[in-house]
């Protein structure tokens, strides 16, 4: 016998009716992009490497440890993205898309691929939902895109996400920031991890999302970044609070908030679920300023800002609350014997190009099974044609929920539907 091959670690099938939840969460990110106004960017899964290195960061762990890095057949070292900004940035420069509009907004819906160690809720495949703007350096963008994410999960009834944002300073204020943080870890340098020790000289910033509990330990005492920010970035910050107060959309401020990338500046935050089947992890989404990376990217001096939700997490929760939402077709149609096998298949071809959603057994097979299967499949109604009514162009209709079975004329089953569905 042949070897059965598996899928790779860390990535997922999605079978039915898993795959009913994702499609409801999706719509549903879908909507709020669109009453938002942003409009889909799509990039390719592949980038050139030095895209990530240049804008993630060498030092991060996603750069430094976790991407699916590769030569292609002419020797170019490409990487499976492993987060959509910088890809959304790239194809925002080559196609010069500042030239057509003073403001940006994009959305993307897709896979990212990190090498991680997985977990629940932590894949090495997973799927983001991600918006951008591109244009705008005043707090009101940042606080639109907050609200935008609110509204998401109110929208997929998780009521449980809180908000928490930070201020990472900006060039002025960040270098006087990583000195205070440089001397404080130098003096605790012996309690760091191998991997923090190296980053001290080189960007002590990445030490504070360390996953390494001790250096945590440390982080904890360490200078915050709002307590050095310099008058404009505070003034920034003081107006994303206030326009948050004025939306009434509750906040924490949490000065450990870095996130992983090098990118940001300025406004950082994160959202938060508070479920327990995800561990201590509780991070669903996250995002922040980058008002320098289009320049460094070689674009123009454009500021920007962006959150990445994770979708794997968001329908986990989803799936929890156990809606059932999956869509049954409204219409099952049962054959009594083989002769009926005809007229049945050109009853659903006509129904299904009128949009209705008819299931039907291709195997034939005897009436019960295929009444089981309606039964199992939760449709609504069932057509069961039999020779003797189909010569007469009748059929019998039954509610699968209970109720008498009626006979039908097949050329009125159609405008029936529409009136029952
Ligand atoms: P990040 O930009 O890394 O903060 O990612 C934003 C969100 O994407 C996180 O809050 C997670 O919900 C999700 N995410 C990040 N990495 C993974 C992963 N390996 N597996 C599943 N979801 C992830």
């Amino acid at each position: 016998m042949s070897q059965k091959i598996s899928g790779v670690k860390g990535m997922n099938d999605l079978l039915p009716p898993t795959s009913a939840v994702w499609q409801y969460v999706e719509k549903k990110a879908r909507q709020m992009f669109d009453s938002f106004g942003y409009l889909e960017i799509r990039t390719p899964v592949l980038e050139d490497t030095a895209l990530f290195v240049r804008s993630v960061g060498e030092e991060t762990d996603i750069v430094g440890k976790e991407m699916y890095t590769f030569q292609d057949k002419a020797g170019r070292s490409l990487s499976l993205r492993p987060e959509g900004t910088a890809p959304a940035v790239r194809a925002y420069i080559e196609h010069a898309v500042h030239n057509l509009e003073p403001l940006t907004r994009w959305f993307y819906l897709g896979p990212m691929f990190r090498y991680e160690r997985m977990k629940t809720g932590r894949y090495r495949q997973f799927f983001q939902a991600g918006a951008e703007a591109y244009g705008a350096k005043e707090p009101a963008q940042d606080v639109e895109l907050m609200d935008m994410a609110m509204q998401f999960f109110r929208a997929i009834e998780l009521p449980g996400v809180s908000l928490e944002i930070n201020s990472l300073g900006d060039d002025a204020c960040r270098p006087a920031y990583l000195s205070a943080l440089n001397a404080y870890f130098s003096g605790h340098s012996a309690q760091l991890c191998d991997d923090c020790r190296a980053r001290l000289q080189r960007n002590p910033l990445r030490i504070l999302d360390c996953k390494n509990p001790q250096c945590q330990q440390l982080a904890k005492g360490a200078p915050a970044m709002l307590d050095l920010l310099c008058p404009a970035c505070r003034a920034h910050f003081d107006e994303v609070k206030a326009k948050l107060d004025a939306l009434e959309i509750p906040y924490r401020v949490n000065p450990r908030i870095v996130r992983g990338l090098d990118y940001y500046t300025r406004t950082a935050f994160e959202f938060l679920a508070a479920d327990p089947v995800l561990g201590t992890a509780g991070a669903v989404g996250g995002g922040g300023r980058y008002d320098k990376l289009i320049a460094s990217l070689g674009g123009p001096d454009i500021p920007g800002i962006g959150f990445a939700l994770g979708l794997d997490r968001l329908c986990l929760l989803v799936a929890q609350g156990n809606r059932n939402l999956g869509k049954a077709p409204i219409l099952f149609v049962a054959i009594v014997d083989p002769g009926s096998q005809a007229v049945a298949m050109k009853l659903i071809s006509g129904l299904r190009r009128q949009g209705f959603a008819v299931d039907f057994d291709t195997r034939g097979g005897s009436l019960k099974s295929q009444m089981k299967r309606a039964d199992k499949s939760g449709e609504r109604f069932a057509v069961v044609l039999g020779e003797d009514e189909v010569s007469k162009g009748r059929a019998r209709l039954k509610p699968m929920q209970g109720g008498e079975p009626r006979s039908v004329a097949l050329d009125e089953l159609s405008s029936l539907l529409k009136n029952l569905a």
